[in-house]
């Protein structure tokens, strides 16, 4: 009989292999590997027994099955899943009424502490200094830009009370122009094997301001999600959205 423990759902991939190899690590026990190219390749019913947490590193298209399995079966939910759709937001929201879950973008402690980095200069340097933000990753990723590079850029857009959908510039070719005051440049460069590199730069008049992350192993990220699946099952939590800052007890 299968022990109850994580049910990690996009097993066979980069991170999956990496959760599932050091889930011991944390005292976390994985009851099923779920993969569309492993020999449980859907997460159904069957495994509701058995998952006391589900761990997703998939892709969006398997967002929503996730979300609305955990929502039906009252499982708490680590999701590390990035280019989600508007839909799959709001089915997070809306599953995060009654299921306690941890969704990141990034979950490295790094990235954490850069957001808040990022946050504060954007306030403490105004619109006068230009913001350019340049990521980079490997040759197989998907969606662009990184869901990294979007939400440091959405604690820009905040910082300067406005939406990232009315600064974002992604990328430039052409006859584009002066560059207008408040634009925020995205610029996504793919290849080879490079695990997640982002670089926020504020640009001033005759000064720069460069603050920049290199992830340089993917078990930073494996590290941060299993540490959030610990803290979903340390203690009773309520139902709701939480972020790395709330496992870490920081903001
Ligand atoms: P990957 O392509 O190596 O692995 C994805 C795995 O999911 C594959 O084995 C694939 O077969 C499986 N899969 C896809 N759709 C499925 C479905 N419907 N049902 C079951 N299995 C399915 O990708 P990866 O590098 O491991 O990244 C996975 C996701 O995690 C991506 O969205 C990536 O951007 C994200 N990611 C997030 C973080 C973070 O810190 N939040 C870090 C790294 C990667």
């Amino acid at each position: 009989m299968t022990v109850p423990g994580l049910v990690v759902v996009g097993a066979r991939g980069r991170m999956g292999r990496r959760i599932v190899a050091l889930a011991p690590e944390l005292g976390l026990t994985v009851a099923a590997e779920v993969d569309r190219e492993a020999e449980v390749s859907s997460l159904d019913a069957s495994l509701a027994s058995v998952a006391r947490a589900v761990i997703d590193f998939s892709a969006p298209a398997q967002a929503q099955a996730t979300i609305a399995f955990c929502r039906a079966h009252k499982v708490p939910l680590v999701l590390g899943t990035t280019g989600l759709a508007a839909a799959d937001e709001e089915a997070l929201a809306a599953a995060a009424r009654d299921i306690p879950l941890v969704f990141a973008a990034n979950f490295s402690l790094g990235v954490h502490v850069l957001l808040t980095l990022v946050g504060e200069a954007a306030r403490l340097l105004d619109e006068g200094w230009d913001v350019e933000l340049v990521e980079a990753h490997h040759r197989k990723k998907v969606d662009a830009p990184s869901g990294t590079a979007l939400a440091l850029a959405r604690r820009v857009a905040a910082a300067r009370h406005t939406s990232l959908e009315a600064i974002a510039r992604h990328g430039r070719e052409g006859q584009v122009g002066a560059r207008p005051r408040g634009e925020l440049g995205l610029h996504a460069v793919r290849g080879g094997s490079v695990v997640g590199e982002h670089s926020v730069r504020f640009l001033g008049d005759g000064e720069e301001v460069v603050l920049e992350h290199r992830a340089l192993d993917r078990d930073i990220f494996v590290r941060g999600a299993l540490r959030s699946a610990s803290w979903l099952l340390g203690s009773p939590r309520a139902p709701g959205r939480y972020g790395l800052g709330d496992v870490l007890g920081r903001d």
